[in-house]
């Protein structure tokens, strides 16, 4: 188990998903973050909060961080990453259009589900990952689309900020979000990662 001291996340990070919205692609990488408070593993339950009534799920391929690192090279990213995740970057998505920001509407808590045991020895750049709602796949796609790589991301956050062993990034989500009901089981599946199934309840 790891336990981060920050969750930083990215928007818009799969051509796909930006041909799916007709936006241009980013020059930079879209940065945001949701608090701790939002992690839940695997089988715990998505709350759906009563401020919502548009809850969407997002399949992203998380990012654990083995050392504490600041202003490291893309060549450095790799020996400093402790393995790699499913998430599901739970968001309220009529929030998110109301603010303009994405905070609120990416914060409550149980909007972050991780898997637990992150895994080792595999290359990020090439790997499906799918969403499956009721077992009915909703997104499927390779991390082959991010329009920036893992180790760029990596570089490029802790040009920013220190990481911290433990601290996690979410490299956005490929096409298909959609949303949530009360009842609703949702799974992110990634290859050589595995497979992380959550409950949504009111
Ligand atoms: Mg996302």
């Amino acid at each position: 188990m790891y336990h981060p001291s920050k969750i930083i996340c990215v928007g818009l990070n799969y051509r796909d998903h930006a041909a799916e919205l007709a936006m241009p692609l980013p020059v930079t990488p879209i940065i945001f973050m949701k608090p701790p408070t939002t992690i839940i593993h695997e089988n715990q339950a998505i709350i759906y909060p009563a401020q919502t009534n548009n809850l969407h799920y997002e399949a992203e391929l998380g990012v654990v961080i083995k050392n504490r690192i600041k202003g490291i090279t893309e060549a450095q990213a790799a020996e400093n990453i402790a393995g790699f995740v499913c998430a599901n970057d739970v968001t309220a998505r009529d929030l998110q259009n109301q603010d303009g920001q994405w905070t609120r509407a990416k914060s409550f808590d149980t909007f972050c589900p991780l898997g637990s045991r992150p895994a080792t020895g595999i290359n990020p750049d090439d790997l499906g990952i799918k969403l499956l709602l009721n077992g009915q796949v909703k997104q499927q796609s390779r991390t082959s689309n991010m329009i920036f790589k893992v180790n760029y991301l990596v570089a490029f956050i802790a040009s920013i900020m220190t990481l911290e062993p433990g601290d996690v990034i979410i490299t956005g989500t490929p096409p298909g979000v959609g949303p949530m009901r009360p009842g609703d089981t949702v799974a992110v599946e990634i290859e050589g990662v595995g497979r992380l199934e959550n409950r949504v309840l009111a």
